[in-house]
């Protein structure tokens, strides 16, 4: 799968500890869109899936051992359905061991229906999938996890009700890595942090998710 980033545990990408995936090339290029550095299929690294699992499974196992169980599997990116069939195996190994699977698309459910059998399994697999592409105009932080008005919550199986995803608040996550690049991911309107940090730092220092 290539892949732009993987968190092993975080609380900003829907409810609970999560294990999230930004895949790496989507094919929608929305006009404003916060992770164009995720737009690339050439760029990102390549991870075999099997070692993705390995290291869900890792995950599981750490997160256990300390505060909090993980309670699910992120799937964002970047487009998820670009690459379907890595996706669903992932979700298939989440739901094995009893996680949730949230998945972020910006194509629509009804296309992603008349697509083919890896993408419908990757829908099967889904527990919560918020669709849409990101629409500048309709740029509206009044939601949970979503950036404009236009995107919808499909709750695929009864795993979560709406009104609980409706009342989880949207928060971010910075983190600063060992060669001192600046990581932020999560949901809300940063675009003044943004810019703010775009004056500090050169733009290949800092990564938006
Ligand atoms: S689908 Fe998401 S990652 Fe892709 S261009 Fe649109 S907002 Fe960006």
């Amino acid at each position: 799968m290539r892949v732009h980033r993987i968190l092993r545990e975080t609380a900003a990408e829907g409810p609970g500890l999560r294990y999230c995936v930004w895949v790496q090339g989507c094919s929608h290029h929305c006009p404003g869109c916060f992770a164009k550095d995720t737009w690339d299929s050439e760029k990102g690294r390549w991870i075999e899936i099997e070692d993705i699992k390995e290291d869900l499974r890792r995950a599981i196992q750490s997160a256990a051992g300390k505060r909090k169980d993980l309670e699910g599997l992120t799937l964002l990116g970047g487009e998820p359905f670009d690459q379907a069939q890595e996706a669903a195996q992932l979700a298939k190994e989440a739901k094995k061991h009893g996680l949730s699977v949230l998945t972020f698309t910006g194509y629509r459910l009804e296309e992603l229906r008349k697509k083919g059998p890896a993408e419908r399994k990757l829908l099967k697999r889904t527990d919560l999938l918020i669709d849409g592409p990101f629409e500048e105009e309709k740029k509206s932080f009044d939601r949970p996890l979503v950036g404009s008005s236009n995107q919808r919550f499909h709750f695929l199986t009864d795993r979560y009700k709406k009104e609980d995803i409706m009342s989880w608040k949207n928060s971010f996550e910075i983190r600063i890595d060992q060669d001192g690049r600046i990581w932020i991911n999560g949901m809300g309107d940063l675009a003044g942090l943004r810019d703010y940090e775009k004056r500090r730092h050169s733009s290949n220092e800092i990564s938006w998710d």
